[in-house]
């Protein structure tokens, strides 16, 4: 049976991952008598901060441009470059510093806190609610929403909630179902699809090389505008690595129209072109004449793929460069700048993936992250049409839009 609970929250927060935490953290930051109530649907609180970057929390990125950073949101880039100027990298930073978290960056820019563990973060936000005097209320889905007069009734498995505002920071998800309470509130939403994910090309023959690792590899998709640089690592399974994590970030939408079938064309090093490889090829010819193909991979191809692009080229590994013929250094030339690997599927496994899609920024207010059509209810986090590549990028678009939304939702309360 449905309870009803007496009391109206000023604000209740719906999910209790990192975008819920830092609203509720800092609606009353700014707004020290709010009430406020993180609902959670499952037992456990901040469970992807928990596991991400590998367990050591990728909080954001080295601060870069406004518009150099929103570059790495393939959904939101126009809208964040406008949002970063409320929060950026830096101001998380700061955030962090004085709950006395340092922060490091690494060679790539990435951020994490100087423990290397997540659960550093996760004490922050746990130590902030309580002195906060924050609610949580864990295992408890919100399945229903409802407006009137002004105040929001939130329905769950048990009782029913009521709230002056709402932030939803309900994460995201590829399955419709997930924002089945937001859809019966008429609230528009884009198609949703996975993003950053691995590529399968399990039959192929490059899963015998699994394991080989191309720092500077350039990848393209054939008859798509796709094509990403980057570190490039062949799998057992197939493709992975840097390189193919911004392809599928990019290539979200047309890669899932296509049903995860394709070809990728690779070219293993992006300083490799025909006028570069013609030339190396002579300078071989010339300086290792008699010596065997085999034997002297062209730079910096490794040996184990080197074997396997020229035994696809037809070359025999008794044959010297002195007698490589035009029509097999041709092929050779193709194999090192274009070599197709047709692609069956995808994988998240251990991967740090994340919806391409969700609430559609047009119905969303950017000065405020209030919804357009729905006043009071506030949204942040991954529930957007916003994501990231990898890098700290997802968690600070959670930061960015969750102190919006946690500011503005203050503006609001003051004025009451
Ligand atoms: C394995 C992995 C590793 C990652 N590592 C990184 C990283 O290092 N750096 C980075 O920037 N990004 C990383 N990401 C992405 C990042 O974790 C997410 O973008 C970020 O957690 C989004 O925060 P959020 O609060 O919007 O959503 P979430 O963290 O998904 O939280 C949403 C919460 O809402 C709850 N919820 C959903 N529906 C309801 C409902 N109806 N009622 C009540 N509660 C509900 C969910 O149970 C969940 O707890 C990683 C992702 C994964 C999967």
């Amino acid at each position: 049976m449905t309870q009803q609970t007496g009391s109206i929250f000023d604000v209740v927060v719906i999910g209790g991952g990192a975008s819920g935490f830092f609203s509720a953290i800092n609606i009353v930051e700014k707004h020290r008598s709010a009430s406020v109530l993180i609902v959670e649907k499952t037992h456990q609180v901040l469970s992807k901060v928990k596991v991400s970057g590998g367990g050591r929390c990728n909080v954001t990125h080295q601060e870069l441009p406004f518009k150099t950073f929103a570059k790495h949101y393939p959904r939101g880039e126009k809208e964040l470059r406008l949002l970063f100027q409320e929060f950026s990298s830096t101001d998380i930073q700061k955030w962090f510093e004085e709950k006395n978290i340092t922060l490091k960056t690494e060679s790539d820019g990435r951020m994490f806190p100087e423990s290397n563990s997540s659960q550093t973060i996760i004490d922050c936000f746990a130590k902030e609610i309580q002195k906060k005097n924050i609610q949580l209320k864990t295992s408890s889905a919100v399945i229903n929403v409802r407006k009137e007069n002004d105040i929001f009734y939130l329905t769950t498995a048990t009782e029913e909630i009521k709230t002056r505002y709402i932030v939803a920071c309900t994460g995201g998800s590829q399955n419709s179902n997930h924002y089945s309470w937001l859809q019966k509130l008429s609230q528009p939403l884009t198609t949703l699809h996975p993003s950053l994910f691995t590529f399968n090309a399990a039959d192929h023959v490059l899963k015998n090389l699994a394991g080989v690792a191309l720092p500077h590899s350039k990848v393209r998709i054939r008859n798509s505008k796709l094509i990403e640089e980057g570190p490039l690592l062949i799998t057992h399974w197939g493709l992975s690595g840097p390189a193919i994590l911004k392809l599928s970030a990019w290539g979200a939408v047309e890669l899932a129209e296509r049903q995860y079938e394709f070809d990728v064309l690779i070219c293993w090093a992006d300083h490799f072109t025909e006028v570069y490889l013609k030339e190396e090829i002579n300078t071989c010819i010339k300086e290792h004449g008699k010596k065997k193909i085999y034997n002297t991979p062209i730079d910096p191809i490794p040996k184990r793929l080197w074997e396997l692009l020229l035994l696809q080229s037809d070359i025999t590994e008794e044959l010297t460069w002195n007698g490589i013929s035009h029509k097999k250094t041709n092929k050779l030339i193709e194999h090192l700048i274009s070599y197709p690997v047709a692609v069956k599927g995808k994988t998240t496994f251990k991967e740090e993936f994340v919806t391409a899609g969700g609430v559609s920024l047009q119905y969303i207010n950017l000065h405020t992250m209030e919804s357009k059509n729905i006043p009071g209810l506030y949204f942040a986090g991954e529930v957007l049409n916003i994501d990231g590549l990898t890098g700290g990028f997802n968690f600070q678009a959670a930061w960015t839009t969750a102190f919006i939304a946690a500011k503005n939702i203050v503006i609001s309360l003051n004025k009451k």
